[in-house]
Order: structure tokens, then sequence, then C-alpha cells
């Protein structure tokens, strides 16, 4: 499907319309390389919809030049590769200068994007001067997880990264245990991140700051030239949309699971998937990053952790702004902005039009409810837009999500009057609830079926499961199996940092 304005997606790779933007900021903002080859490449997954947003022919996908290309082997003459510099904070610690370790620019390609354009990425494609320990690679395990979850994300309505191909190699790369490489290509208005300002701040280096910060301003927020205060004008804005975009992510369960500042998009885009999960029995406490043995960026901290990022970029932004104050204010906004979009999402998802006086004590018991039974987040909304108003023997699907039936009982109850206060039929309802409450999610044990065919060279069912969670709100009935509860041994899956 082409979004209105598109043009057809009809380009061969060589026509691909690359221009350089990024690659025009100065040199200090990144060093220019080859990608490094990899033996034998081979295509695991190509998205149809991500090719599309950059006018690619779907034909494209599946030639064996397509696979060289995104493999890194070979190099499109319109192309000018380059891996950029940034610094962040990782896990609230200053972690001075990282960088694309393993992410190789290729450039931007027109598209209809904030900025005009999509950046393609190559994503493990081998070292660069920014590598420190690594190996510049991505294991097929991770790229698999990314691509999923972006174009899944994507399909939520959640602001993302896309993919376009996941292109993998026999050629092992050393993790806990030996696994299979992979080079995943992903899209972007841009990769900057707040790490890409505090890069500079931390080195005083504020011509630099201002160079990237103009840069940002004129390409993707070309609105806020005009403001008096266009700095921070700038931080206000990314602060509200970090702010949403959290929200969005609390509404649908998802965890990012490692929201260092350098994973954070200075477009509130979602970016840098690695240990992410989406929350199965609910647990507010749940930490899906086995690496993250504190909790830091455990599902109910990603709200304090998105504000707590916006501070060390109001920060590295000071010398810019120039007021204390003024950065202050502009972080201000950050709590009502949240506190507005998780109170649309939530009325939304208990399919309530208007807002009323106890709506918040009514959600809070729904919290309390799912966490003392830690019910499945994704099914408990889905099947509560099943509810018949006037009818309760009809709850057991929903009632049999709990265990303590009592409190069930009671706290349904009270929804139910609640619902007596709408004007909405029982059919707009149903409707209007299935509509934000997604039926289809990707499940870790989902992703992990996936990506142990992929490693004995059977990539159906990665397609299968894209093709489902492109349509992650409609009923499908074909793929029920897909929406059920996880088996027993998904507990057991760990996901860590290492990719
Ligand atoms: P991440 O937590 O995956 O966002 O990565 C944090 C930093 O480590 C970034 O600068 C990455 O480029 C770098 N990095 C992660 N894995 C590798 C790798 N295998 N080789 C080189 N750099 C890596
Ligand atoms: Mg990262």
């Amino acid at each position: 499907m082409i979004a209105p304005g598109l043009p057809a997606a009809t380009l061969l790779l060589e026509q691909l319309p690359f221009s350089h933007s990024f690659g025009s900021l100065p040199p200090a903002f990144f060093t220019r390389l080859q990608p490094t080859p990899m033996p034998a490449p081979y295509l695991v997954c190509a998205s149809e919809a991500a090719a599309a947003l950059i006018g690619l022919n779907p034909a494209e996908l599946t030639t064996p030049g397509f696979a060289e290309t995104f493999a890194g082997n070979r190099i499109l003459p319109a192309t000018q590769p380059l891996a950029a510099v940034y610094s962040g904070h990782q896990f609230g610690v200053w972690a001075g200068q990282l960088g694309d370790g393993r992410a190789i620019l290729l450039g931007e390609v027109a598209a209809e994007a904030p900025g005009g354009a999509l950046e393609i990425q190559l994503k493990g494609a081998g070292l660069t001067p920014y590598s420190r320990m690594g190996d510049g690679r991505a294991v097929l395990r991770s790229s698999i997880r990314e691509y999923l979850c972006s174009e899944a994300m994507a399909a939520l309505g959640i602001p993302t990264s896309r993919a376009l191909c996941v292109v993998g190699s026999d050629q092992l790369v050393m993790r806990e245990t030996p696994e299979s490489s992979a080079v995943a290509t992903r899209l972007a208005p841009t990769f900057i991140r707040f790490g890409s300002f505090e890069h500079w701040y931390y080195q005083d280096k504020t011509s630099e700051l201002k160079t990237l910060a103009d840069y940002v301003i004129a390409r993707f927020y070309p609105e806020l030239q005009d403001e008096a205060k266009p700095y921070q004008a700038l931080l206000t804005e990314i602060t509200r949309r970090t702010a949403r975009l959290v929200a969005q992510w609390q509404a649908v369960g998802f965890m990012h699971g490692v929201l260092n500042t350098d994973n954070m998009s200075i477009l509130g885009i979602t970016i840098d998937y690695g240990p992410f999960g989406f929350m199965e029995a609910f647990d507010a406490g749940h930490i899906c990053n086995h690496s993250d043995s504190q909790g830091r960026y455990a599902y109910a901290m990603q709200p304090k952790i998105g504000h707590w990022n916006c501070y060390a970029l109001g920060q590295a932004l000071l010398p810019l702004i120039g007021e204390v104050d003024d950065v202050h204010a502009a972080l201000a906004g950050y709590a009502d902005a949240y506190q507005e979009k998780i109170d649309e999402l939530l009325h939304a998802k208990l399919g309530l039009q208007r807002r009323e006086e106890g709506d918040s004590a009514l959600i809070d018991g729904m919290f309390k409810l799912l966490q003392d039974n830690h019910a499945d987040f994704t099914l408990f909304f889905r099947r509560l837009g099943d509810l018949q108003q006037s009818n309760p023997a009809a709850d057991s699907p929903l009632r049999d999500l709990f265990i303590d039936r009592a409190a069930f009982d009671a706290w349904v109850a009270q929804y139910r009057l609640r619902l007596g206060q709408e004007s909405s039929n029982e059919a707009a309802r149903r409707a209007a609830m299935h509509a934000v409450n997604p039926k289809y999610v990707l499940r870790n044990y989902l992703a992990q079926v996936a990506i142990e065919k992929a490693q004995d060279k059977d990539f159906s069912e990665i397609a299968r499961l894209q093709k489902i969670l492109e349509h992650p709100f409609d009923e499908q009935p074909e793929h029920e199996r897909y929406a059920a509860l996880p088996p027993d041994w998904a507990s057991q899956l760990e996901v860590s940092c290492s990719s």
C-alpha cells in the first residue's frame, strides 16, 4: 500500500534518489567509511511496506543484488556511507563517546516524511571508529526482533523507525554463545539522538552544538525557526513528543528495555530495538531486559525515565538556551503532555468517550486488578471490548483471566455503571475499542519461534508473523493461536543487552 501523494513504488535499486543532508554536516560529526562485506549473504526478510516508503519496486526485494546491497557487499554509486558520532548516559551514568559502532548510514532517499526523506542505515555492517570493544556486527536473532518489532509498531500507529530488510550470513559472531550474524536495514527521517547533542555539550563545543541544533530545526522543526527562543522551543517540542511516545508505549504494554539517552530519538520516535518486550502477565515492575538488574527501565519506570532523559537533553542544550529557567520551563511540559496523552489513550482503551469525575479511580482499580492477578495485558483489553453491557453471563472469557473472581466482579460492576453514562451503543463501542486494543502483539515467544526456524534457514514464520502484525487490530480468526497466552516454556526466555 502506498500512502497518498507518494510516487508509485517503481524504482530499481540503482534509481533510488540518494541525497546526503546529514553527510553535509561538518566532518567532525561522522567518519566516512565502507561497510565490511559479509560472506555469502542471503535474504532473511524484507518489508514491502517499508520499501514502498522510498518508492522501491517490491520486485527488487528478491533479487540477488538486493541481498548483496543490504549486506554491505555491493555499494550503490549514489551512496556516501558514514558512521555518526554521539555520546550518552547509559543506565543513568555518563558513558562518554559511543557513536555508530556497527551502524552505517548510506544517505537519505526522498520520501513523504519529516525532512522530505528517510535515512537508510545498515546495522551490523562492520567495524567503525566508534565500535569500542564491539565487533561491528549484529546477530540474526536481534536483527529479526528489530525487524518484526519496527514493522509491528508502525502498524500499531506508534512512531518508530522502520525496517527494510534483514540479510543473514553463516559467519558466526561471539556473544554468550556463537551466533550467526546479520545486517538489518533501518529507515527513519533521522537517527539523531539526545546523545548526539550531549556529545558536544560535554566537550564544551558550543559551535558544533549550535550547528547540530540549527540543522535539526531547519530540517525537522522548520516551524520553530521564527520563534523568539528557537532552542527552547526545540526542547519544549522534543520533550512533548517524548512524553506522548512513552504514553503510547504504556498503552500497548511496550517496554523498550534500554532507555539510555543514546537510544532516544530527537523526533520522538521509537529507535534502537534491543531487549524490548510486550507486557503479558501484568506486572508494573516487569523488567524485560535481563541485563537491567536494578529495574531502571521497568514498565512503570518508563514515564519517569523519559522525563529524566529530557533533562539530560535540556542540560546539553543549556549553552544555546542560555537561561536555566527557560530549560526548566521547557521540561515542565512533560508531565502534562504525558498525562493528557495517557488519559486519552486509556479512555479509548476502555471505550469511554467522555471524561468523568471518577475515571481515575476506575483506572487505578483496573491496574490494581491486573497487577494482583497478573492478567494478560493484551487479552484483557481485547476481551473487555467484547463485554456486553447488560449480559454479565457472557463475561467468562474476560473473567477467566483473573484468579480473584470476586475482585474482577467488583471492578467490572463499576465499569458497567460507568459505561451506562456513555451515549454510544454497544456495537459502536466494541468496534471503537477493537480499533485501539490490538489483538496481536509481538509476544517474545512468537519472535523466538520465528528466530529458531530462521536459524534453520526457514524464514516462512517471520513472513507469516509480519503479515499478522501488519493488521494487529483485525480479528484474523485463522490466526487465533497467535493471540493466545504464551506457552509455559516462554517464561524461561531471557532477553539481554547482548545483540
Ligand atoms: P545499544 O545499547 O545497542 O544501543 O548500543 C550502545 C552502543 O554500543 C552504541 O554505540 C552501539 O553502536 C555500540 N555497539 C553495540 N553492539 C556493538 C557491536 N557488536 N559492535 C560495535 N558496537 C556495538
Ligand atoms: Mg543504541
